[in-house]
């Protein structure tokens, strides 16, 4: 363990790692705040509604085409019979047809016209309503997939700025962390960040009125006097939690 083999450092160096740590401290919070941007969640699941929303839509416009289709033959085969019954009509008006078995055949046709057309007409009416439903169901999924779109293009643009001004601040700390780190000896970086990483973010602690401010815990009087009979240049490891304590004029030693 360390503690027996205890660390040396300028009391100094000690001091300027507590700055590091606050500016590292200071980096966690942000890098945190980076990753757990509401707006991310928000347009994760908005993400996911409107691909629900878009397949509807894909469905809903299949629909509308195949209707539109189906009309389409519908409102051809009426004027197809139609033109067949103006046809007879016009022979049997013209008086083209003589023979009275074939005029009773043609009324006969005639009546049979009419009554396909009647049940081409009906089956018109049916198509246009299933049409008119399938057209408000697409507008209706079109009206959703384009407010999602809206909600998502703002909520990027907040997360933007949000990103772009936490980078911003993460920029800063990182040139303010340079001339930090500069100048502290490599072991004793290398401790702290070897605790950093297993302690939470915090390798630093300073020792304040007794207390270690990385655990909180309230040294004893046993250690108090083995940091005192200590030299200054002896990097100190809280028994507690193993941080690295830094003295200073607040330690109440
Ligand atoms: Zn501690």
């Amino acid at each position: 363990m360390a503690r027996s083999l205890p660390l040396k450092a300028d009391p100094a160096a000690q001091l300027a790692l507590l700055d590091l740590q606050a500016i590292d401290a200071r980096v966690d919070v942000l890098r945190h705040q980076r990753r757990s941007l509401p707006e991310l969640a928000e347009i994760a699941a908005l993400q996911e509604s409107r691909a629900g929303f878009d397949a509807q839509r894909r469905d809903a416009q299949i629909m509308v085409d195949d209707l539109t289709a189906e009309q389409a033959k519908v409102d051809a085969d009426v004027e197809q019979v139609k033109v067949r019954r103006t046809r007879d009509r016009d022979r049997m008006d013209q008086g083209l047809i003589s023979n009275p078995k074939d005029l009773e055949r043609m009324q006969g046709e005639l009546e049979s016209l009419e009554r396909r057309i009647t049940s081409l007409e009906d089956e018109e009416l049916e198509v246009m309503a299933r049409l008119e439903d399938a057209q408000k169901d697409l507008d209706s999924y079109l009206a959703q997939v384009a407010a999602a779109d809206e909600r998502l293009a703002a909520l990027t643009e907040t997360r933007d700025e949000k990103l772009g001004a936490l980078d911003a601040e993460l920029a800063s700390l990182d040139a303010e962390r340079r001339p930090a780190a500069e100048g502290l000896p490599a072991d004793l970086l290398a401790l702290y960040d070897k605790l950093r990483e297993s302690k939470g973010g915090v390798g630093a602690a300073l020792l304040r009125a007794r207390e270690c401010s990385g655990c909180r815990l309230t040294l004893d009087a046993h250690e108090i006097g083995e940091i005192r009979a200590m030299p200054d240049d002896t990097v100190y490891r809280c028994e507690e939690c193993q941080r690295i304590l830094v003295r200073t004029a607040e330690s109440g030693l």
